[in-house]
């Protein structure tokens, strides 16, 4: 199929923007699939009532029908619509980070959305997002959206609308750029479906801004241990990882680099990410600077498009430097254990300078 482009800025009512988001809407009104920014990642909508527009969404990403979507709303009232049993802490929620990059899990009211989005759940992930291109769209379209990230299953999620090109063109009706996202790791999932809520995913809001307005929240154990059965059935794939194998090192950055010496010295090509304090610093075939360790909404930023940067380069094999973990950093250390498919290599406590 051919991918129908529209380019819009953030001024969605103009007279240059209004008729390609009307376009737009009418491909996902005729149950198509179209690629949308949003402040957290390009994602691929299709109307959340239709069984035959969601399985397209299924279909061009080659996600695993397990894999339940988030349902993005422009109003309240299109809450109204799909979910039940609204807790008292998801209202403060919702009415603190709404619009934003948090998703809540709610009980679903039956028959309102496609089986195939909740993937056969009761429950049924909701978020609003913010970002005027996505909110414009959905107002259009008259339905909630489905929309997981726009990439194919497993690639890092797209930041821009050319990563969502070199995955999805001719896979779906049409895709509309806004220009660069701008939290650049998804949205923050919890389940308000108990009490306390569970973090079930970290992201965009950190546990700290959600305990500042509910109190104590607890995480999925899956989140820290790879051997638990996450509550999010997505949680349980690898993803947002480049062709090559990723290893984290956590270590003093010599160690780091006698480890790419000695695997450049057996012939492999080596990657390597850091956060610019030290990017600099490393020799290896391929260095890709990562944000920075004072600014973590820097690094989410641009995460997800340093990982995408490794690929066609040849690399055999790319370690990753850790990053903090406090606030947005959470989401960026779970994103990146992910795509290493949760190998770290520590250095011995004998090599400690
Ligand atoms: P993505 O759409 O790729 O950002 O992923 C959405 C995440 O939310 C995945 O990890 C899903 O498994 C998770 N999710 C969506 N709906 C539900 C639900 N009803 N219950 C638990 N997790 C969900
Ligand atoms: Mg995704």
């Amino acid at each position: 199929m051919k991918t129908k482009y529209w380019s819009v800025d953030n001024d969605v009512n103009s007279e240059k923007n209004y008729p390609q988001i009307v376009e737009a809407a009418q491909l996902i009104k005729k149950n198509e699939a179209v690629a949308f920014p949003t402040e957290t990642v390009y994602g691929l909508g299709a109307n959340a009532a239709s069984d035959e527009a969601v399985a397209k969404i299924f279909a061009a990403k080659g996600r695993p029908a397990d894999n339940p979507l988030i349902v993005h709303i422009a109003t309240f009232q299109q809450l109204e619509q799909i979910a039940v049993d609204i807790s008292e802490p998801a209202m403060k929620l919702m009415h603190t980070f709404w619009p934003g990059p948090l998703t809540l899990i709610f009980y679903k009211k039956p028959g309102a959305v496609s089986d195939l989005v909740t993937a056969g759940l009761d429950t049924v992930a909701v978020r609003m997002p913010d970002h005027p291109a996505a909110l414009a769209l959905i107002r259009e379209s008259g339905h909630p959206i489905a929309a997981p990230s726009a990439n194919k299953s497993g690639k890092p999620s797209p930041t821009t609308a050319k990563h969502v090109l070199d995955d999805l063109d001719g896979a779906v009706s049409g895709i509309v750029d806004g220009g660069p996202t701008g939290v650049g790791v998804e949205s923050t999932v919890v389940d308000c479906t108990v009490e306390p809520p569970v973090i079930l995913r970290p992201g965009g809001i950190s546990k700290e801004d959600i305990e500042a307005i509910i109190g104590h929240v607890a995480e999925d154990p899956a989140i820290a241990n790879a051997e638990s059965k996450p509550k999010a059935p997505g949680m349980k794939y690898r993803h947002y990882a480049p062709a090559a194998p990723l290893y984290l090192v956590d270590g003093e950055q010599q160690w780091i680099q006698r480890l790419i010496d000695e695997q450049m010295k057996a012939g492999l090509k080596v990657g390597m990410l850091a956060p610019g304090e030290t990017a600099s610093l490393y020799k290896a075939d391929v260095v890709v600077p990562c944000g920075s360790k004072a600014d973590p909404k820097r690094s989410a930023q641009t995460l997800y498009q340093a990982l995408r940067s490794f690929e066609n380069k040849g690399v055999d094999i790319i370690y990753s430097e850790v990053f903090p973990r406090a606030g947005v950093g959470a989401a960026i250390m779970n994103r990146l254990e992910k795509a290493a498919s949760h190998r770290c290599i520590k250095q011995p406590m004998k090599d400690q300078g």
